[in-house]
């Protein structure tokens, strides 16, 4: 086979099992290869050695730093890089990493979030070496992917609860293999994260201080144009943005990182990249990087990169499908396979989710909720804020077979030995893809659509996880001890109950429609409709108990998470407040200020020489009001935002921010842009939507 630029390329950068196999002697790599795969404990001499080895292959690669790679409860990754040079005492340095540099890092955590778990346990926190995770350079610093924790071993990061739910993930889904008689070595989720992004010029994002501060416009009118024309979609990419596509493909794949599928999304100058799935927090730890090269390489051509789920108003915003399924060993467990028995296996896992979905609809809400996010869920471009699961035809056919206890369903069935309905090979192309969906079979794995484009995917994972190990638990512990033709008949059994139980949530129409709203209430189903609302449910006991029954989150870890949660929340919006009010008070009322002085001026001199400049006159009057109404709305929210933030319980100050600071701001931009109509463009401050979202 001949080899490309791309093939060579592929993971250079990226210290691989391969690379570690090379470098290191045998019993070092199998030991270490225990450590990764079966989750054994890492000892110091072996560390030493891998630390040895990964140092000397970074040094070739012109590394001349390291540094630990972690996911604080921001959601965005932090590093602090520290060089190799050790000083021989002779003016002259030595290159050195040692086996506790890599393991363990101790970064000043007491700037990062920790939503006051660090005052309650001062516990310092530290990062520990995930080695489910591969090395990589970036800019020259060996990046080694870490956990970040408490000295008393709380989790203060994203990814730890992560490691935790898979571990309870694996650990229950085995049990149910062990019943069917698969001895499988690892069970693992799979994640394909599809991000969604927008792309403008780099001058025009250097001019709206809005973006600059918050990510998002916080003014501006409708476009002439939207994305209504329906042109954009999978349209020829532009040559600027796909140089930039190309400089992202090439980045990505040194990392590792298996970028597959770049297209033109539905609104103007909106993109996306899926990469091809991998093991679940790996493929986060692999959007994450995708998510930073995305914005810094924009930079390379004069574009700038806004990853915020709402950028622009009247057009769609972007999210972040997380496509997900089960593996165990090779085989994915959510996809329907040609024996009865086989077809049993994945009905047990199909009516998991169903049920893990209907169980913890309010977690999951939770885990995608975001002051961004908000924006988009229930906008009739998103999902609702209401949780379903959507099964597709085929699929929602054969359930409701087995909840109504029909022998035969649709024509494409037959009805088999077990008692288990065939599931036809079409399945996987069957799926009409309902995109108002929340969560949706498609075929062989499920898609989760609510979450944001700018998050970190573990919290929703965490959720996901979790939920269906609980579910493999129940299964496992309803039949143990069960064989043969016993084991098939009680497995059918639990299936059909357990579709039965939580049919509520199967949901095929419509997502956006407000019928279904009225039907999801008949049907007992939350209705999460906003950040505020969604935050307590961490807090909730029934999902204390549930979290810490499979040792993801304590009670402590959640309350933080929660705080941490409400405060970025609350945190967001004064921001965003403040720059409104920036904006308001020192570009838009100067602009309207001058131009309506203008225009007086004008109106005055052609009254002197006696021209009837009534439009004029009429023109000065209307810019004046608006001048007055943007005043007035300005000080309405300043005084509303100050009032906020003095609130000391976290849930009443979310509250507040979404009950009286964000109606604020949408009049003050209902002000603006009121004026924005009518302003002439040499005064208008800032670049307007139909030049931000419409460039070449
Ligand atoms: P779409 O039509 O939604 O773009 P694709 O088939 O292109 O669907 O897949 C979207 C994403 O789903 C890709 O990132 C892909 O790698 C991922 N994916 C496919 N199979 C699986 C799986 N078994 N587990 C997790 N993700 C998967
Ligand atoms: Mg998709």
């Amino acid at each position: 086979m001949g080899k490309n630029k791309v093939t060579e390329e592929y993971g250079s950068l990226l210290c691989t099992e391969a690379v570690l196999q090379d470098r290191l002697p045998k019993p070092t790599y199998r030991a270490l290869m225990r450590v990764m795969k079966e989750g054994e404990p890492l000892d110091l001499d072996i560390a030493n050695e891998v630390a040895h080895a990964m140092k000397d292959w970074a040094l070739e690669k012109g590394a001349t730093h390291f540094a630990h790679w972690f996911q604080p409860l921001t959601g965005i990754t932090s590093e602090k890089h520290d060089s190799f040079i050790t000083p021989k005492g002779d003016g002259s340095v030595l290159m050195t990493f040692s086996g506790k540099e890599l393991v363990q890092g101790e970064p000043d955590a007491s700037s990062f979030p920790s939503g006051g778990l660090r005052a309650t346990f001062e516990a310092r926190g530290y990062t520990a070496w995930d080695p489910t995770s591969p090395a990589f350079i970036k800019d020259e610093v060996l990046c080694i992917p870490t956990a970040f924790i408490s000295y008393t071993g709380e989790a203060l990061d994203k990814k730890t609860p992560l490691l935790r739910a898979q571990v309870a993930l694996e650990t229950q889904a085995k049990r149910v293999l062990t019943l069917f008689g698969h001895d499988v070595t690892k069970v693992s989720t799979t994640i394909g994260p599809e991000q969604e992004y927008f792309l403008i010029k780099e001058a025009d994002y250097q001019a709206r201080p809005d973006l600059v501060l918050t990510g998002r416009t916080l003014f501006g009118c409708e476009p002439a144009k939207g994305q209504e024309l329906e042109e954009h979609y999978f349209g020829a990419i532009r040559p600027t943005v796909n140089a930039f596509m190309k400089e992202v493909d090439a980045e990505l794949w040194k990392l590792g990182v298996p970028a597959k599928t770049k297209h033109n999304e539905v609104a103007p100058s909106q993109h996306e990249l899926a990469p091809i799935f991998e093991q679940g927090s790996l493929a986060i730890d692999d959007n994450l990087l995708t998510m930073e090269k995305l914005k810094l390489l924009a930079t390379h051509h004069g574009l700038a990169c806004l990853e915020h789920e709402k950028p622009f108003e009247y057009v769609n915003g972007s999210g972040k499908h997380n496509n997900w399924s089960l593996c165990a060993d090779d085989k994915n467990l959510l996809e329907p396979g040609a024996e009865p028995s086989e077809n049993l296996q994945f009905l047990v896992f199909l009516a998991a989710l169903v049920a893990a979905v209907d169980m913890h609809a309010d977690l999951l809400r939770q885990s995608v909720a975001s002051a961004g996010n908000d924006h988009r869920l229930g906008a009739n471009e998103a999902p609702p804020a209401i949780i379903s699961v959507f099964l597709g035809d085929e699929l929602d056919s054969i359930v409701e077979a087995l909840i109504n206890d029909e022998p035969t369903v649709s024509h494409a069935l037959l009805h088999m030995d077990l008692g288990v309905p065939a599931l036809p090979d079409v399945l996987q192309d069957n799926t009409d893809r309902n995109r108002t969906s929340p969560f949706a079979f498609t075929g062989n794995k499920f898609e989760f659509r609510m979450c944001g484009s700018q998050q970190n995917l573990s919290d929703p994972n965490v959720v996901l996880d979790t939920a269906v190990a609980e579910q493999c638990d129940a299964f496992a512990t309803a039949l143990a001890g069960k064989e043969g033709e016993d084991f098939a008949a009680a497995a059918l059994a639990w299936v059909k109950e357990t579709l039965r139980a939580h049919q509520r949530v199967i949901f095929e129409g419509n997502g956006y429609s407000d019928e279904w709203e009225a039907e999801a209430v008949r049907r007992g189903l939350p209705n999460l409709k906003s950040t505020p609302d969604a935050l307590p449910s961490l807090i909730d006991p029934k999902n204390v108990a549930f979290y810490e029954k499979y040792h993801v989150l304590n009670e402590a870890e959640l309350r933080a998470r929660y705080i941490s949660k409400a405060e970025q929340y609350a945190k967001l919006i004064n921001i965003e407040a403040n720059t409104m009010v920036y904006m308001a008070r020192h570009l838009y009322v100067p602009a309207l200020s001058e131009y309506s002085g203008d225009l007086a001026t004008s109106v005055a001199t052609k009254a002197e020489i006696g021209i009837d400049a009534t439009a004029e006159r009429a023109l000065t009057s209307k810019l004046t009001e608006g001048i007055n109404a943007i005043c007035a709305a300005t000080d309405d929210l300043d005084g509303r935002n100050a009032e906020t933030r003095a609130i000391e319980d976290p849930q009443r100050e979310c509250d507040a921010y979404r009950g009286a600071v964000l109606p604020a701001m949408e009049r003050l931009r209902a002000a603006v842009d009121a004026m924005e109509e009518f302003c002439g463009t040499d005064y208008w401050p800032v670049p307007t939507y139909n030049t931000m979202l419409f460039w070449v």
